[in-house]
C-alpha cells in the first residue's frame, strides 16, 4: 500500500493538532461566573496564603479577587472584622468563639444562594475549601493560647487531628432537607473532617421546625432558637466514652473535649449559642465549642 506525500502531511498535521490540543491548557467555565478560564490562578495579596489548588482552579481571576476574605479580625469573639456592640455588650456565650472564612456581602450571597437555593451542589468542595484557612488560623490561635509544647516554633506543622475531637454541624430541619436535598452545614463540616482526618459526627438533631429568621429581631432569635436543638445522645455518648477510653493516650484528657462546630453563616450567633448550649448541657466532663462559619454577616 502507497501513501501518497500529501497523504502523509494530512496525517502529520492532524498528529500535531492532536497533540497540541492535549498539551494547551485546561479550559473550564468558571463555577460562579461561568466565564472560560485557564490554569490556576494566583492569589492576589488579600487571600489566606493557603488555597487549595481546587479552589485557585475552579474560580477565573476576578471572582477568586473578588473573595472578601476575613483574614483581620476585630472581634476575637465572634470573628468579625469590626468592632463588635453585640459581643461587647454579651462577652459571656457557651461556645468560645466564632471564625467566618469571608465577610457575607452581595458577591458572597450570590454565591451562596447559588449552592444552597438553586442546588448548585458542585459549589459544596469549593465553599469548603474556603472554610479551610480560618480553620487552621483559628487551630493555630487555641495552640498559641493554649501554649502547648513546641507551640513556641511558629513554623512547626501543627497536626489538626491533635487539637480536635469531633467536627459537628448545626442540624436543618428535616423538611428543609427533604426541598433541598442536603445540609450545607453537613457537607461544609465533611469537607472540613475529610481534609484534616477529624471524625465527623452528627451530635444534634432539629427538635422543631423554624419559621425564617430573617424577618425577626435580635432578641425574637434568641427566644425562638433556644428550642431548637437537641442532642443526639448516641452519638454523643460514644464521643464522651471514647474520650474517657482513652484518657492518658489523647490530649483529650488534659485538655477536655474540643468540638468545631460548623454552619454556613453567622449573623447574630444565636443558633450558635443554642447549639453549644445544648452540648455543654449533656456533657459530663470539660468541653469547649468552637465555631466555624463559612461567612460572618
Ligand atoms: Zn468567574
Ligand atoms: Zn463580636
Amino acid at each position: 500500500m502507497t501513501v501518497s506525500p500529501q497523504d502523509w502531511l494530512r496525517r502529520l498535521q492532524s498528529a500535531f493538532a492532536g497533540a497540541a490540543q492535549l498539551l494547551a491548557p485546561r479550559t473550564a467555565a468558571c463555577l460562579l461566573c461561568g466565564k472560560p478560564q485557564t490554569g490556576s490562578r494566583s492569589a492576589d495579596s488579600s487571600s489566606p496564603a493557603k488555597l487549595t489548588p481546587q479552589l485557585r482552579q475552579s474560580l477565573c481571576g476576578a471572582c477568586l479577587s473578588a473573595i472578601p476574605w476575613l483574614t483581620r479580625i476585630a472581634c476575637t469573639r465572634c470573628g468579625r472584622g469590626i468592632p463588635c456592640e453585640d459581643c461587647i455588650r454579651s462577652p459571656h456565650g457557651s461556645f468560645v468563639c466564632n471564625r467566618s472564612a469571608v465577610h457575607y456581602n452581595q458577591t458572597m450571597r450570590a454565591m451562596l444562594a447559588l449552592y444552597k437555593y438553586r442546588g448548585n451542589e458542585q459549589l459544596a468542595p469549593l465553599l469548603g475549601d474556603m472554610l479551610l484557612p480560618a480553620f487552621e488560623a483559628l487551630t493555630a490561635e487555641i495552640v498559641q493560647r493554649t501554649n502547648a509544647p513546641n507551640s513556641r516554633d511558629s513554623k512547626l506543622k501543627i497536626r489538626m487531628a491533635d487539637h480536635w475531637d469531633a467536627v459537628t454541624y448545626v442540624p436543618v430541619s428535616a423538611e428543609r432537607e427533604a426541598d433541598r436535598g442536603f445540609n450545607q452545614a453537613e457537607q461544609l463540616a465533611g469537607r472540613v473532617a475529610q481534609r484534616y482526618h477529624l471524625p465527623l459526627k452528627q451530635l444534634l438533631v432539629r427538635s422543631r421546625h423554624s419559621e425564617k429568621q430573617s424577618f425577626k429581631t435580635r432578641a425574637e432569635r434568641f427566644r425562638d432558637t433556644r428550642s431548637l436543638f437537641d442532642i443526639n445522645a448516641e452519638e454523643f455518648q460514644l464521643l464522651l466514652a471514647h474520650a474517657v477510653n482513652d484518657s492518658g493516650k489523647t490530649q483529650a484528657s488534659r485538655r477536655g473535649i474540643r468540638i468545631l462546630l460548623i454552619d454556613d453563616i453567622y449573623t447574630t450567633g444565636s443558633t450558635a449559642e443554642a447549639c453549644s448550649q445544648v452540648l455543654l448541657h449533656h456533657a459530663e466532663r470539660p468541653l469547649e465549642v468552637y465555631l466555624l462559619t463559612w461567612a460572618r454577616s
